[in-house]
């Protein structure tokens, strides 16, 4: 039988609970927010929700821009119609760039499959701002331009495709018109990939394609279905966007993840985290929520043809969808109007996640890499001792942290520039550790999680 604990108890029980020290307040400084580059703040104030609009209605006048309309060859209608479009809008962004913005398609022949009806041509479109910096590996932010109605084998039949993925085609533009003139030391790649709806073709090719030449990527943000705030059940999410993350790498090491606790902390969270602290910065109208999953259930995104070559990637997708506007042919039964149409979207949303595209894809093309780290556990001790290996640009590393069952860093110490660090007071087990780099600037990219090392 419960008993009500005596009074003198219950009060000894909550003057213990004033005492005990904050958690996470050994030895650190709060995380605090990032401090805003004036040139990306003002870059993310010039996204522009007309220039948006824009891009969507090219893209709808195209009629449909299903993966097997590319033999139509018409240069009204049709995927190739639209791919053709996208690439003379990049081009055009391109002239601010001083000749640092090149176009390329990412063309190849997908052969017939158990799901392919038949042999088919896909071709992405690839827009490259160079870098200043040849070390640094690529940042790209990634859209799909191709989509379906009911029926994906159908090549004529409309199919308006403005959520999915006009929406992202468009941030992804915008995002290019506004980075095109500044000046980065990675490279970014802008991209709209083919055949998405046809099982994420585009991005596997070109993804395997940057892993077999041995070409590095930091980090792809993802977006897909982007455009609408009204939810499929009437509410409203105008400043809610959703972020996913892969919890492991296909390769990783169950019984070691399972060890250490890295279950967590995989170099997709860790892209994840930092985009979350990068809009909270440069976009706070906006809630970036963290969804601890790969995708969707039952869909997936282009972000999988990344993570699939092991590396780093995310995707933005809208916080509440309505199926009856995704994959539908146009028509009206029951009363519902069922179709992926302009009018059932949102710009000013859609421009609040184009800006937090454009603050991502700056600060990561801007801030050094994540440095490949390790925590140190040759012999038993009480102490936490961190390596890494230095990177392009830093000038100086932070070492984060947070107990192993809270989701985000709690405290952060600038060590310096060295490429190691003792914490005397702080035991390893208790704490999970990330170490990060900042430029000069102190532009922060992702933390590296520090991979114990015997
Ligand atoms: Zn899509």
């Amino acid at each position: 039988m419960f008993r009500r604990p005596p009074f003198t108890l219950a009060l000894a029980v909550l003057c213990s609970i004033a005492v005990l020290p904050q958690r996470g307040s050994a030895a650190g400084d709060e995380v605090v927010p990032l401090a805003l580059d004036p040139a990306i703040a003002a870059a993310v104030a010039s996204v522009n929700a007309k220039n948006l609009l824009g891009t969507e209605a090219a893209l709808v006048a195209f009629g449909t821009r299903n993966g097997y309309s590319e033999t139509l060859r018409n240069p009204k209608r049709g995927v190739y119609a639209a791919r053709d479009w996208i690439a003379a809008r990049f081009r055009g962004y391109g002239k601010s760039s001083g000749g640092r913005l090149s176009v390329a398609y990412d063309t190849y022949v997908q052969p017939k499959t158990a799901r392919i009806v038949r042999d088919v041509e896909m071709s992405s479109v690839v827009a490259t701002l160079r870098g200043s910096d040849p070390q640094r590996g690529l940042v790209i932010v990634s859209s799909h331009f191709d989509d379906c109605n009911s029926k994906c084998s159908d090549p004529e039949l409309d199919a308006p495709g403005a959520d999915d993925n006009g929406s992202a085609v468009a941030a992804v533009l915008e995002t290019a018109r506004v980075l095109a003139p500044m000046h980065f030391p990675a490279t970014i790649v802008f991209i709209c990939f083919d055949g998405e709806d046809l099982g994420l073709l585009g991005s596997a090719h070109y993804a395997k394609s940057l892993k077999d030449r041995g070409i590095k990527v930091e980090a792809d943000v993802n977006n897909d279905i982007v455009g609408a705030s009204l939810g499929h059940d009437g509410q409203a999410w105008p400043n809610d966007v959703r972020l996913f993350s892969e919890a492991l790498p296909k390769d990783a090491a169950l019984p070691r993840v399972n060890q250490i606790g890295s279950e967590n902390d995989s170099p997709s969270r860790e892209l994840a985290r930092a985009l979350k602290e990068i809009g909270a910065a440069y976009v706070p109208a906006m809630h970036v929520n963290l969804i601890w999953r790969t995708d969707r259930f039952l869909r997936g995104g282009d972000q999988q043809s990344f993570t699939d070559q092991g590396f780093s990637a995310t995707r933005y997708v809208e916080q509440s969808e309505n199926f009856d506007h995704q994959h539908q042919t146009l028509r009206t039964e029951n009363g519902i109007e069922y179709g992926d149409l302009i009018k059932f979207m949102d710009f000013d949303y859609l421009a609040r996640v184009t800006q937090l595209n454009v603050a991502d894809v700056a600060t990561l093309a801007a801030a050094p890499p994540a440095p490949e780290a390790n925590l140190l556990t040759r012999a038993l001790g009480y102490d936490t001792s961190l390596e890494w290996k230095a990177v392009p640009g830093a000038a100086s590393y932070e070492i984060v942290w947070r107990a192993t069952d809270e989701p985000l860093w709690m405290r952060a110490r600038n060590v310096g520039n060295v490429t190691s660090y003792t914490f005397k007071e702080m035991p390893k087990d208790n704490w999970i550790f990330g170490v990060r780099a900042l430029d000069a600037a102190g532009h922060k990219g992702p933390a590296a999680y520090p991979q114990p090392l015997r």
